[in-house]
């Protein structure tokens, strides 16, 4: 079997929008019918849920934004009576007050199918024995994972994360052979287990499951490398349940989206206009088959490119690039915008350093610099402050003849910056204390 669900995964493009087009007719009208917000928006923009004729109809409906799910903390936007709802979850605020994410016994049912079919894309089977290091709670990481590696069969270890240590003794001592976790915790349990002398490429661990943050295909490279593992991607976002809205493939190259429980259109974040497939702009997404809070034209303030092709795997799914960051942490800088994505990208091709950095953001005068802390790898700092200081100008060099933009270097000693166990927070912008 090569697909967790042949039907949907192997869909015909014209099957697909069909289907499509009837599950947002079906919750245009619920959403109408059911939150008052929804109706009131419709209402000003002079819209009908009958008015969906045809799936390009969907571009003539208002947006929904981050600041409407606040407004309406906790349950303004919930479509069902609490006695319906069976779990709440809320997400892990990296970028302000959290949001909640009501769910009904259909909705768990279906996020639980999407992350099963997440993680059989992944390589995972019953036999596999899966470390679940994503923190388990109101984060949707832990128990989303929890859930679709149950579906699949294999055996959970819900170890949630943090004590390192532990994790590595666990992995080792159980016999892990799939790992859950963020890119950078990844990261972090990798250098702890070269601390205590273990080496993961011995252990049985062959595949990781990562995701909830932004990371560069080279710091899928560095995890690969350093613990001889496959590392698979996984999408989501607390507002549409949590992960399972994409995952990548045996292909890794782009993520398959879930089409039959969501519209994904990308938009051009300022002026609003919906782009074609294959060009970068900001990811917006449209739940069709979720009942506690089915949002509509969701703008999720993540940059991607969406691309119809066919894939290698077999898959019809939509497929989109690995997300470059989110809009809130693109830096303008001199009228250039950064992404902290690209400046990874850079680091991690450096001899010299770790994959272990942080970006601040300073004003100068009236300009805004962009400083980035690197750690120098030990027997480089050894070297001393000569070889430095030379390291320093050559990553300069680099940042700007790619990015086009001076980024202030400073090598800092090894294990000097704290390390990431969920999220990494990889960008201070001191412009905004
Ligand atoms: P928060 O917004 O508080 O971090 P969530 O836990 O719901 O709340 O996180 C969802 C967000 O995490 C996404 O909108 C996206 O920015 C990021 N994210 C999740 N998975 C990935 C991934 N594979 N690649 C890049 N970013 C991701
Ligand atoms: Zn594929």
């Amino acid at each position: 079997m090569n697909y967790w669900d042949e039907r949907f995964e192997t869909m015909s493009e014209e099957e697909m929008r069909n289907f499509q087009r009837e599950h947002l007719g079906k919750t245009a009208r619920w959403v109408y019918e059911r939150i008052p917000f929804y109706r009131r928006k419709f209402d000003e923009r002079g819209v009908k849920p009958d008015d969906i004729k045809t799936l390009e109809d969907l571009s003539r409906f208002p947006f929904t934004v981050k600041t409407d799910l606040r407004d309406n903390y906790p349950f303004g936007l919930c479509a069902v009576p609490l006695s319906e709802v069976v779990r709440i979850h809320a997400s892990s605020g990296t970028t302000g007050k959290p949001i909640t994410g009501p769910y009904t016994a259909n909705d768990l049912e279906q996020w639980t199918e999407c992350m099963a079919r997440c993680l059989y894309a992944h390589g995972v089977r019953s036999n596999d024995i899966c470390q679940n290091s994503y923190g388990m709670g109101l984060f949707t990481g832990g128990l989303g994972f929890h859930q679709g590696a149950t579906r699949v069969g294999a055996a959970v270890i819900p170890v949630s994360s943090g004590q390192t240590e532990r994790q590595i003794i666990i992995m080792k001592d159980f016999g892990t052979t799939v790992l859950f976790a963020t890119p950078t915790y990844a990261l972090t349990m990798a250098e702890k287990a070269e601390e205590m002398g273990i080496k993961l490429k011995d252990l049985p661990l062959r595949i990781g499951s990562f995701g909830a943050e932004p990371w560069t295909i080279e710091m899928r490279k560095e995890i690969e490398n350093r613990t001889g593992i496959k590392a698979m991607e996984c999408y989501g976002l607390t507002e549409f349940g949590g992960p399972g809205t994409g995952f990548d493939c045996v292909e890794q190259n782009g993520l398959h989206l879930n089409e039959d429980h969501f519209i994904f259109e990308i938009i051009d974040p300022v002026t609003e206009e919906v782009l074609p497939v294959g060009t970068k702009g900001e990811l917006v997404i449209t739940a069709i088959q979720r009942e506690a809070m089915p949002l509509l034209r969701y703008r999720t303030r993540d940059i991607t490119t969406l691309r119809r092709e066919k894939c290698s795997c077999g898959r019809t799914l939509l497929k989109m690039d690995k997300i470059y960051g989110r809009s809130d942490d693109m830096l303008i800088i001199g009228g250039v915008n950064v992404f902290p994505s690209q400046i990874e990208s850079i680091l991690l091709e450096i001899s010299e350093v770790e994959p272990q950095y942080v970006i601040i953001v300073r004003k100068k005068g009236y300009l805004d610099q962009i400083h980035a802390d690197v750690e120098a790898k030990q027997e480089v700092y050894d070297l001393g402050p000569q070889k430095i200081s030379e390291v320093e100008k050559m990553i300069e060099g680099k940042m700007r003849g790619i990015i086009g933009i001076g980024v202030k270097i400073r090598l800092v000693p090894p294990k000097s910056i704290t390390r990431s166990e969920g999220k990494a927070k990889r960008v201070f912008d001191e412009r905004k204390l």
